[in-house]
């Protein structure tokens, strides 16, 4: 019996989550937030309970310590001796890291080296590594890749029709993100379905505030819609998805918002999708609330919304020639009822639909009838859990 932790490190918060191992309990789950900014929050879950404190946190290492200190204060944990592992997500791992990885000197290195591919979250997820390699340095620790799962694209799909120096050169072509999201929901619906997954042509929708659609192909990603950063691909909540690249110069030359490569990364990725059409919200919850009372720029925001989401699909069913289920998870996937509804009854000639008793608010599972051919399923996904079970993994080997 052991405890192990899962932490997702970002530019000025870490999301944290411990587990009891193998049984997979959740005994307490927290978030430290505005680190290196003054009143940072540290908030911790558990029994029910939920305790915030406000402090200043310095960097990551201290926030490590705090959240170390908090399971204690918390008698969550005796001592630290009973945390036996830790595992930490890494957005970028390039085409470096196949797998997730045992961390060593190395792998903090080539983690920090691929800083280029994510530079607003590698740096950040190397800070959590080092954070508790300095304070436990004995634990088992493991670094699990968003990019991992979709290594085995074949090239047509990676590589973008530029010239070839810009892949040799500059390693530009598409990785891909939410990994661990799409093969655990993939796993998990072969198991509801009863199937092997070698024997099944997935199409995952993980819809949060950030969004991907992966075509899943005998358990392996075969094509995914972010690109070569997670500004690609269907519309989200405040990034773009794809776009004409051409608009880009165009708005260099004639607007004053982009005269800096941080002025064009920023319009792309904070104040675009939902919330740069409905000039109101990124939340999902928002749009839909004054979409019903008639407001016509929400309305907008959630048709293109949907619209995205629906030619993705499209995409897959060609690219897979075919599908036995479109999978739906994260924040809207597993949570609106609309958009499920509203996706999927428009693309109704595949040979999929939803049925209105099945498709309610808290659905798991399968939400379409019978004798849908392409079936549609709900499954919460839990990139926590991936992370611990790696952890696990590399303990036993
Ligand atoms: P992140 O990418 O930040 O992890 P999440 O997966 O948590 O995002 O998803 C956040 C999105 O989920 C928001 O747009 C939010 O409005 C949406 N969402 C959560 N609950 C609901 C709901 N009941 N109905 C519609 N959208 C919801």
């Amino acid at each position: 019996m052991s405890k192990t932790i899962s932490i997702n490190a970002g530019s000025s918060s870490l999301k944290w989550q411990l587990y009891l191992m193998p049984e997979e309990k959740v005994l307490a789950k927290g978030l430290l937030e505005r680190i290196g900014l003054k009143d940072s929050i540290s908030t911790v879950k558990f029994d029910g309970r939920s305790e915030k404190q406000v402090l200043d946190i310095e960097d990551h290492t201290q926030a490590v310590k705090i959240l170390l200190d908090d399971l204690k204060r918390f008698n969550i944990i005796e001592s630290y001796d009973e945390i036996t592992g830790v595992g930490h997500r890494v957005v970028a791992g390039g085409e470096y890291f196949k797998d997730s990885a045992l961390v060593d000197e190395e792998v903090i290195q080539k983690v920090e080296e691929l800083s280029l591919l994510a530079p607003l979250h590698n740096p950040a997820n190397a800070a959590g590594i080092r954070a508790f390699r300095e304070i436990l340095p004995d634990i088992t620790s493991v670094v699990v890749f968003d990019t991992s799962f979709h290594t085995t694209m074949p090239e047509k799909a990676y590589r973008y029709p530029i010239p070839t120096k810009y892949y040799t050169e500059n390693k530009v072509r598409k990785y891909g993100a939410h990994g661990t999201s799409h093969e655990y929901v993939a796993k998990d619906a072969a198991k509801v379905l009863g199937r092997p997954i070698e024997e099944l042509k997935l199409i995952t929708c993980h819809i949060g505030n950030g969004a991907s659609i992966t075509a899943v192909d005998k358990g392996v990603s075969v094509d995914t819609s972010m690109g070569f950063t997670p500004l690609g691909g269907v519309m989200m909540g405040t990034r773009t998805g794809d776009i004409d690249p051409a608009i880009i110069p165009y708005l260099m030359q004639y607007t004053d918002d982009f005269n800096t490569p941080e002025d064009i990364s920023r319009v792309l990725n904070r104040e675009s999708g939902l919330l740069g059409v409905s000039e109101k919200s990124s939340d999902m919850r928002d749009i839909h609330e004054a979409m019903r009372a008639g407001d016509a720029k929400a309305q907008l925001a959630n048709d293109i919304f949907v619209d995205r989401i629906q030619k993705y699909i499209g995409q897959y069913l060609a690219v897979l020639n075919g599908a036995d289920a479109i999978i739906f998870t994260a924040g809207i996937g597993e949570n609106s009822v609309t958009i499920r509804e509203l996706v999927i009854n428009g693309i109704s000639w595949f040979g999929c639909d939803v049925d209105p008793e099945k498709n309610v608010r808290g659905a798991e599972g399968v939400i379409s009838n019978p004798d849908a051919k392409v079936k549609v399923l709900v499954i919460p996904t839990d990139e926590e859990l991936v992370i611990a079970r790696d952890v696990e993994r590399f303990k036993n080997q």
